[in-house]
């Protein structure tokens, strides 16, 4: 067997990574001439890079490796599936055991009424799923004009062409011509960056609001779905409100909307429960997975549909579907994982144990001068840094300066904590032990100490 090893220094596999790999979100010039960062091993929370340096990985990867790392268990099922049977479809009237298995083990998993999974590759894939799957169920039930998908402003569902216009990221709209037809997006919950003077509670209900005035604007009779993220992840792990959700389930109920559940961070775990949905009292009827569904280690997501929906589309052809809808590989090693984190007590630990320990030494993080508000639910987390905490005010430099400069001293502390605008997250692995999460937060300390220290030296803050 030829391995793919480390064998090259770092600068050749930086210069031939520069050469010939395209990375995505990424500023190809300004990384190509520094080098991007080799990563060669993990094992548990921690990665491994090229020199031999371990940085504690506070994001999962993306978000996805919520088993942690280095679990043979799941590469041996993605051997004896291949060994068994590498590839079939499921297009022609044919099924294999692994898409059954994992099928039947989602739906034990999922809310009541949430039996049937629609597969894909990905996260974008399922959401693309999602506009083609309400737009046809509407169809079918004699309403075509129901087309439109109310989405949110910032929120996070994919980057192909309809996941992306369903998201509601202005800088990824401002490139290839997005929003596609027929989606639209009202403002986010999120009451630290636009909640102003406003108590917490009032402006959730008064964000909510605005899907019941978006649906009389558009016309009831236009309107397909409404797509949300539990906890909106890439946003800036933004905790809505507690009216929020109560009013938005309220206003659902009222409607004749469906409701989709982008599931894909939320689910297997992030938030103490198998579902965001579950956590947050959210009764959709369609939710999208991905990312923790095999942990990473395969790509693989879906969308979960609701017995309701799915009696609707099974009446007509669904004229839609991916070579590796239900990979076999994908589907094996997904089970595992499922088997693992159930088995192990994963979810239940992350509930009763690592959550709240996390909760209480991340809150602990706003004593920092730096730090304005220190948020999490489950085992996702965001800092938000201002220089003038009480008022919760931005930097007088360019949005994200400062969390770009953060996230810098974070690597530079051996962790891996992500910045949107100047907002810091995590999202490690759920088998995170409290000694790992005591290092996680030291190392953020010192990330942001070291941040602060380079502001005041450059008059940024006093
Ligand atoms: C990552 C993400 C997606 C997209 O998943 P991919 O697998 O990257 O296509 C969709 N929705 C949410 C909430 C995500 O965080």
């Amino acid at each position: 067997m030829k391995r793919i090893d480390n064998h090259l220094p770092t600068v050749d596999l930086q210069r031939l990574d520069a050469a010939h790999h395209m990375h995505p979100f990424t500023k190809g010039d300004e990384l190509n001439a520094k080098g991007a960062r080799v990563i060669t091993k993990a094992q548990g929370v921690m990665l491994t890079d090229s020199e031999g340096v371990e940085i504690l990985d506070g994001m999962a990867g993306l978000w996805c490796v919520n088993l942690g790392y280095g679990r043979s268990e799941l590469a041996q099922a993605a051997a004896a599936q291949m060994d068994q049977l590498p590839y079939y479809n499921t297009f022609f009237q044919t099924t294999h055991p692994p898409v059954v298995a994992l099928a039947s083990r989602i739906a034990e998993l999922t809310p009541e009424g949430m039996n049937h999974t629609f597969f894909a590759s990905s996260g974008s894939e399922a959401n693309d799923t999602n506009i083609r799957l309400v737009r046809q169920y509407w169809a079918l039930m004699g309403k075509p004009d129901k087309k439109v998908i109310i989405s949110r402003k910032n929120g996070y569902h994919g980057s192909s062409m309809g996941s992306a216009s369903l998201g509601g990221m202005a800088f990824m709209h401002a490139q290839g011509g997005m929003p596609i037809p027929d989606i639209t997006h009202i403002d986010q919950p999120y009451w630290y960056a636009e909640g102003g003077d406003m108590d917490p509670a009032e402006f959730g209900l008064q964000r909510a609001r605005l899907l019941e005035q978006e649906i009389d604007r558009l016309g009831e009779g236009n309107v397909a779905a409404f797509i949300a993220e539990p906890i909106q992840g890439a946003g800036a792990v933004i905790i809505p409100p507690e009216t929020y959700w109560p009013e938005i389930q309220r206003i659902c109920a009222e409607r004749e909307i469906l409701l989709i559940a982008d599931e894909v961070i939320c689910g297997f775990g992030r938030t103490g429960e198998w579902f965001g949905s579950q956590t947050l009292n959210i009764r959709p009827d369609v939710m999208t997975i991905a990312k923790g569904l095999s942990s990473g280690y395969q790509p693989i997501g879906g969308s979960i549909i609701s017995d309701a929906v799915a009696d609707v589309i099974n009446s007509e052809e669904f004229a839609h579907g991916y070579t590796y809808s239900g990979h076999p590989v994908a589907c094996a090693v997904a089970l595992e994982n499922l088997r693992l984190l159930e088995e192990e007590g994963i979810v239940d630990r992350v509930k009763s144990e690592a959550a709240p320990y996390l909760a209480k030494k991340w809150k602990e993080l706003e004593d920092h001068p730096l730090v304005a508000e220190a948020r999490s639910i489950g085992l996702m987390g965001a800092l938000e840094m201002s220089p003038d905490k009480a008022n919760r005010a931005p930097f007088k430099v360019d949005a994200g300066t400062v969390g770009l400069r953060c996230r810098e001293r974070c690597f530079a502390n051996g962790l891996v904590m992500r910045h949107v605008g100047d907002t810091m997250i995590i999202s490690p692995p759920l088998i995170i032990s409290k000694d790992e999460i005591d290092l996680l937060c030291a190392r953020a300390v010192q990330a942001l100490d070291e941040t602060l220290a380079g502001l005041k030296s450059d008059g940024l803050m006093q």
